[in-house]
């Protein structure tokens, strides 16, 4: 094809998640040229939990209003093996807006579109060329476009950072959910919060999301030190919640990474977010809020860059740095005791449970960060050895 044929952007965002949704909305608000490349056509199954925390929430200026189905305003975190339940002191605003990701992704979308951004769906990213000042970008069936910027929002699977010079990530965390339609009595007992069981499996934790008609289920492996079946896990910890007979067990399964790309999240002209960068939090196994807030950033830094490369660059690698890196550090430490150290965690939890759950509790809400909390949980560690 003559180059003057491809269709040309000032943008192109890889992927049609949170990540890449709020990116375009921030680039093309700006009224910059701006085109979304996504290899499935929306609105389409996404494996997830579908758990956005308040801290992400409030960043969105987008109304989510019709995706949403059911608001937590309580999370309670159940210890596997134990009769223990540590509760959420009930808050103002919801702990946790439980969303159907198929809906949720696409009212994103809609709104990046209503700012101009435009949608290419069945576009598989296969191929990516640095060419001058562009980057092509081709994929399955041979289809192009070139942009001056590219942002690689294309999750755990990153194409771009395949393919733009990336190496594998350090770390990722395997995860299996499914969506289970239950019976009323069991739907009335689920219904009321957010629940966390640790150490089912081991090294990670199962988890109940009340949708508006069903129960999100699954479970996810933080630290992979000996290998297990995930799916035998699924199973006990079903087992061990009592449902009554259930129908339609689908079980899809995902990794999320929990570690930051080692080559940091820009190279030349292409910037990752949200999964594709390796930044969701290593303690929730949470990725929407590093999404969405990665998104905005990448997005505003493009749009207050005038289209200078080096610019955007300086802009979203201080983001980067200031709100992303230093926290992931102090969470993966949090992470690494709070799942491998479970006997000294607990006893932790019993006797500071107050002041964790408060702590947990604001991080959620967007009111703190990990790194906060840091010098306190440092020491604490220095003083066990
Ligand atoms: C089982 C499970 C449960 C989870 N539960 C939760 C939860 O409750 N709460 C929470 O906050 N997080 C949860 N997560 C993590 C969360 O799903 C991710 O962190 C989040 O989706 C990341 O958003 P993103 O926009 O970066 O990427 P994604 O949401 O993964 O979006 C990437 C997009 O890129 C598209 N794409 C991929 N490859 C290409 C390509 N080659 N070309 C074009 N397009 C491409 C994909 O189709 C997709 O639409 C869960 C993860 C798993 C696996």
């Amino acid at each position: 094809m003559p180059i003057n044929q491809i269709p040309h952007y000032d943008v192109a965002i890889v992927g049609a998640g949170p990540a890449g949704a709020l990116a375009a909305y921030e680039v093309a608000k700006a009224g910059l040229r701006c085109v979304i490349l996504e290899k499935e056509c929306l609105p389409r199954y996404k494996v997830c939990g579908g758990g956005l925390i308040y801290k992400a929430r409030k960043a969105l200026d987008i109304d989510i209003g019709s995706a949403i189905e059911r608001e937590l305003t309580v999370t309670e975190i159940a210890l596997f093996g134990s009769t223990k339940i540590y509760r959420t002191p009930p808050q103002e605003k919801p702990m946790v807006t439980m969303v159907m990701r198929d809906q949720f992704d696409q009212i994103l979308i809609k709104a990046a579109c209503e700012q101009g951004a435009e949608l290419l769906e069945a576009f598989a990213l296969k191929a990516l060329q640095v060419k001058g000042d562009d980057v092509h970008l081709t994929d399955a069936s041979g289809r192009q476009v070139s942009a001056k910027m590219v942002v690689g929002a294309d999750g755990a699977n990153s194409a771009v950072g395949r393919l733009g010079g990336w190496g594998h990530f350090e770390a990722v965390a395997p995860a299996l959910e499914c969506e289970l339609t239950v019976s009323d009595v069991d739907m009335a007992r689920f219904s009321g919060t957010a629940r966390f069981d640790l150490d089912i499996p081991k090294d990670g934790y199962g988890w109940v999301f009340p949708k508006g008609q069903h129960l999100s289920i699954g479970v996810g492996r933080f630290f992979n030190k000996e290998r297990i079946n995930l799916h035998q896990s699924l199973d006990t910890y079903l087992a061990h919640l009592g449902l009554q007979a259930y129908a339609d067990k689908t079980v899809h399964g995902f990794v999320i990474p929990l570690h930051p790309r080692k080559e940091g999240a820009i190279l030349g002209r292409l910037f990752l977010v949200g999964d594709a960068a390796g930044f969701a939090d290593p303690v929730l196994g949470e990725g929407l809020s590093s999404a969405i807030l990665s998104g905005i950033a990448v997005g505003k830094a493009i749009a207050a860059s005038d289209m200078d490369l080096a610019r955007a660059k300086v802009d979203y690698q201080r983001y980067v740095d200031k709100e992303v890196l230093a926290d992931l550090a102090t969470a993966r430490k949090l992470a690494s005791f709070c799942y491998l150290s479970p006997t000294m965690r607990n006893w932790l939890l019993a006797k500071s449970s107050e002041r964790l759950i408060t702590a947990m509790t604001k991080i959620i809400m967007g009111e703190s960060h990990y790194l906060d909390y840091q010098m306190r949980f440092m020491n604490k560690l220095k003083f066990w050895g």
